[in-house]
């Protein structure tokens, strides 16, 4: 096993990941932006090290700041957490050339997840059910109409190296396509350095159903059963739960056969997701395979009692699963909402700031993980999440009133949060009977926001 592992990441993840090396008696190095000097994870590290400025790109982004950190504290291995070099092929292989493990897949296969078109083709040849759309990559615009004409609009003409919901965009008539190709294009070089485009049919009103797979080095792949995260905004998860209502047993064990599949073709190892649409009529289609840990994580953790970040600690250094598909449990319902530090009145606007009073929601069945404390800055130079509450009950009713409570107990002052509209979320009826896809926020935020004054008034 590792001796000492250093967390190349800030904030709540870092601060989780630290939690599980603790209980495995493994030291840990954590590494900081100036602006993170008074960070929780600096505080709860074994040992700690500057590694820059506050702009991510001139420390978080750092690659040689960073191995050269792990090499001068004597670590054995780096865990990236999620955002930031998570995904970063060439971070991963450096990483092994400076005889450092990189906890997550090989190089070669975050490279090739992470070409989305690729991806999807590589799907489609091991019968993974992919939206309709082209094969591949398309040559320019005049393919993509082809390609569209051909499925039908409305289409979504997305970036290889997309992420995040960036360089997509829906197109719904033909004499649209060429100023939306060229819009896509511009954003996914501007954000990507890479404007390879490809077409995908718009499946309408869709659930996000994203399935947790575990793959070790002996060539064992597991699932975790899925998770519904079809409340977003603009393509950023809001809430996210465990079961979906959307599913029943056949339909659970179909998609899961299909993750296991993706995770095998991939030939993947370490914690991983595969994300599906589900459409409205109950068919699945990939959309893309996260070849890292995911914010969400925790509320596989609830249903399955496994620890998430462990699994990928072991499986880095070589340990078989700890479990097997039949011996995989879920366990009642889970449910995690995000508390962004943005103010759902002004458009989401990120508020940073000084956390003057905090208190945390507590009791059976509630868990925050979270990098806050009193008087604790959050700068604005990275992602506005600032904690997550996740709660467990066996029923989904129940995990809805112990989420409406363990939100009424949390107080976050100094900046304005999510919290509030979740809140209100779960009292909205549809929701509340599971009745919801992706376009839930879009249609219900206008009524959402005038309950909340009618409340006030
Ligand atoms: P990114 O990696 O940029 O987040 P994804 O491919 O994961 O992009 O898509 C982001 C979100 O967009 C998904 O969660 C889903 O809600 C929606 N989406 C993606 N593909 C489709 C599609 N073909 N039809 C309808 N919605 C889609």
């Amino acid at each position: 096993m590792f001796h000492r592992i250093l967390i190349a990441n800030r904030g709540e993840i870092a601060v989780r990941i630290i939690r599980t090396c603790r209980e495995m008696e493994i030291e840990t190095v954590a590494v900081y932006s100036t602006a993170d000097a008074g960070a929780l994870h600096v505080q709860l590290a074994t040992e700690s090290v500057c590694i820059g400025p506050a702009k991510a790109a001139d420390s978080y982004l750092d690659m040689s700041a960073i191995l050269t950190a792990a090499l001068e504290t004597g670590c054995d291995a780096i865990h990236p957490g999620y955002g930031f070099l998570s995904e970063n092929a060439e971070f991963a292989d450096l990483c092994e050339k400076c005889g450092l493990k990189f906890i997550g897949p090989s190089g070669d296969v975050i490279r090739a997840m992470g070409n989305k078109a690729a991806a999807r083709a590589l799907m489609q040849r091991e019968h993974v059910p992919v939206v309709p759309g082209s094969d591949g990559p398309v040559s320019g615009p005049d393919q993509a109409a082809e390609i569209a004409g051909r499925i039908g609009y409305p289409v979504l003409l997305k970036a290889s190296s997309g992420g995040g919901g960036r360089g997509m965009r829906r197109v719904d008539a033909p004499e649209d396509l060429h100023a939306l190709y060229a819009a896509a294009q511009a954003e996914a070089v501007a954000c990507f350095g890479d404007g390879e485009l490809y077409v995908e049919k718009l499946i309408l009103r869709p659930r996000h159903i994203e399935f947790q797979i575990l793959a070790d080095s002996q060539g064992n792949v597991v699932h975790l059963g899925e998770r519904d995260c079809s409340i977003q905004r603009k393509n950023q998860k809001l809430i996210e739960e465990s079961p979906s209502k959307a599913l029943d047993p056949e339909l659970r064990e179909a998609m899961g056969r299909a993750a296991v599949a993706a995770a095998k073709a991939a030939g993947y190892q370490s914690a991983g997701t595969v994300e599906f649409v589900l459409s409205a009529e109950g068919e699945f289609y990939f959309i893309e395979m996260n070849t890292r840990i995911q914010v969400e994580h925790p509320v596989t953790e609830f249903v399955t009692g496994l620890d998430l970040i462990r699994e990928q600690i072991r499986i880095a250094a070589g340990l078989p699963l700890s479990v097997r598909q039949e011996d995989v449990r879920q366990d009642g319902c889970a449910m995690e909402c995000r508390i962004n530090a943005e103010d759902p009145r002004a458009g989401f606007r990120p508020g940073p700031g000084t956390t003057e009073f905090l208190h945390l929601p507590g009791g059976p069945g509630v868990r925050v993980d979270t990098a806050l404390y009193n008087g604790c800055v959050l700068p604005p130079y990275y992602d506005s999440l600032a904690a997550k509450v996740i709660v467990h009950a066996p029923t989904r009713l129940e995990v809805i009133r112990k989420m409406r409570r363990a939100l009424e107990e949390l107080i976050i002052e100094g900046y304005p949060t999510t919290a509030d509209l979740c809140h209100l979320i779960l009292h909205q009826p549809d929701f509340v009977k599971g009745k919801y896809d992706t376009g839930f926020l879009e249609q219900h935020m206008d009524e959402l926001l005038r309950w909340d004054c009618e409340g006030e008034a």
